[in-house]
């Protein structure tokens, strides 16, 4: 039985009530989070206060940033143990369950070590002022994670916020509790002071909605879906809470006719299918120029049919989805491309070892999509890849910025000039230039433009999002 974690103390929410935990690998259920309520929010943000107006908020940076330093440690030194939680909890292959604890703790050194470096300007004003800027926490910080990427996600949203000063409530996805439960335990035990870091398990829509709507949250970051995140701008908006919104991606990968191709195959299919698909920068449309069109489905469809997804522990390219009803979701995508006519390169293999009860997709990559399709459009969430061919660099811009996201795009091409009119005119909040990086990069500045949110997280950029901006005038004479 997992509990919520407020000042420092495993705590029972006061609703009674729990949730099963079940492992996406074999759909079993084996631990039982709380199913907790409003009032398990307002507690979680009174810790939370006490800490930022007492131990924590007293901290200097470089204090703050000494304990970064060492839950970072910590971390990496249960890498195995933190990773293992992940991987029952979320159905993830060990290579990436440890990669994510891994980077948790990256986040974590990277934070640790812009603590002190974070400051305001002096600004030039008229005679006999002095003026200047002091960046300062918002206080309490909320935190909605999705599911995906636990983890990571905790690392970099908790991570900027802590450096930054502000004391965090967090309320991991209900499908993805146990490694930050850990987290938040062992950063008591680095010295972290109590209400520091709290964790509040539940449905989204009940302690979720909570922790959106509790007055004394001064800041939301959410990362998930872009219909929970209008839902969640909305009612923040009613108290004027600053939000930062990390929504979804239906990311392009441009391959021109002069690519390296055969540095392409092996990014373009990591990139969809690292996490089964569940990845919101996840490359999940490939627009590749009509010359090389038929040359280069067919070696990304030998490298698909090679794919196998199994349960988590046997280390596959791919584990199973989260969730029964994802499972269905993506089947249901699937068939509606089909019957309307789309056709399938290839498909991966799903091992005999899978139990029947796990939520297993095999990886699919669809040809000639049409741009308007569901499956360009909408976020599948799942290891399918759409495939359509361009004429030239106009078509391929049209193409790449003609659905409702942003987040990232990937060029491939040698031609130096192309790939800086290719980067400047993609909508997106990242371009990788000859690589992709499907969630990567602590130091990098990442976000999005239309659905795809607003607001910056990861690298030094984010701790801007969690500070507010004081102007200090001095009338001195
Ligand atoms: P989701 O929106 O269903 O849930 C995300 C979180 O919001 C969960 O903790 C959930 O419990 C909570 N939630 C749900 N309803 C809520 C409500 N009414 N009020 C408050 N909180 C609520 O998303 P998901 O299915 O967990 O994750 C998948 C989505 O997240 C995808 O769209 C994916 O692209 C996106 N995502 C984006 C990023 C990014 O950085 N841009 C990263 C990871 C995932």
């Amino acid at each position: 039985m997992q509990f919520n974690f407020i000042a420092n103390t495993p705590t029972p929410s006061g609703s009674g009530l729990t949730l099963d935990v079940i492992d996406p690998s074999d759909g079993q259920p084996f631990d039982q989070i709380q199913r907790s309520n409003a009032l398990d929010i307002a507690n979680a943000v009174e810790a939370a206060r006490q800490a930022f107006n007492g131990p924590w908020g007293r901290l200097s940076a470089v204090e703050r940033g000494r304990l970064l330093r060492k839950l970072s440690d910590k971390v990496l030194e249960c890498t195995e143990e933190l990773a293992g939680l992940e991987q029952r909890d979320c159905g993830k292959p060990t290579k990436q369950a440890r990669a994510d604890a891994t980077a948790l703790a990256r986040y974590f050194e990277f934070y640790a070590g812009a603590c002190d470096k974070l400051h305001g300007d002096t600004i030039p004003y008229q005679n006999g002022y002095s003026v200047m800027t002091w960046r300062e926490p918002h206080g309490v910080t909320g935190h909605i994670i999705p599911w995906n990427y636990p983890m990571q996600i905790f690392g970099r949203s908790v991570g900027g916020a802590l450096a930054a000063g502000n004391a965090c409530v967090v309320k991991p996805a209900e499908d993805a509790c146990l490694s930050l439960i850990r987290v938040a335990q062992l950063a008591a035990e680095v010295g972290f002071p109590a209400g520091t870091i709290n964790i509040v398990t539940g449905l989204g829509h009940e302690v979720g909605d909570a922790l959106a709507r509790n007055t004394g949250i001064d800041h939301i970051s959410f990362t998930g879906s872009p219909n929970v995140g209008t839902l969640i701008q909305q009612v923040a908006a009613a108290r004027h809470c600053p939000v930062t919104l990390e929504l979804g991606g239906k990311s392009p990968q441009v391959i021109f006719a002069d690519a390296d191709l055969d540095a392409v195959v092996p990014v373009v299919i990591n990139a969809i299918v690292q996490n089964a698909g569940q990845t919101c920068s996840a490359g999940s449309r490939v627009l590749i120029e009509q010359s090389i069109y038929e040359p280069l489905l067919e070696r990304l469809g030998l490298a698909f049919k090679a794919l196998r997804v199994g349960p988590a522990t046997m280390d596959l390219d791919l584990g199973p989805l989260i969730r029964a009803s994802q499972q269905v979701r993506v089947q249901g995508l699937l068939d509606e491309a089909r019957a309307s006519g789309v056709g399938t390169v290839a498909e991966g293999q799903l091992v005999s070892q899978a139990p029947d009860s796990g939520f297993y997709q095999v990886p699919v990559l669809l040809r000639d999509v049409p741009v308007a399709h569901r499956i360009a459009q909408e976020e599948v969430f799942g290891p399918v890849l759409a495939a359509m061919a361009f004429d030239n660099e106009d078509h391929a811009v049209e193409l790449a910025n003609a659905t409702q996201f942003g987040l990232v795009a990937g060029v491939w091409t040698r031609d130096g000039a192309r790939q800086f009119r290719m980067a400047r005119r993609l909508r997106s909040g990242q371009v990788f230039i000859n690589n992709y990086g499907a969630g990567g990069g602590v130091e990098l500045p990442f976000g999005g433009v239309k659905s795809s949110g607003h607001g910056r997280e990861k690298g030094f950029e984010a701790l801007l999002g969690f500070t507010t901006l004081k102007t200090v005038a001095v009338f001195h004479g």
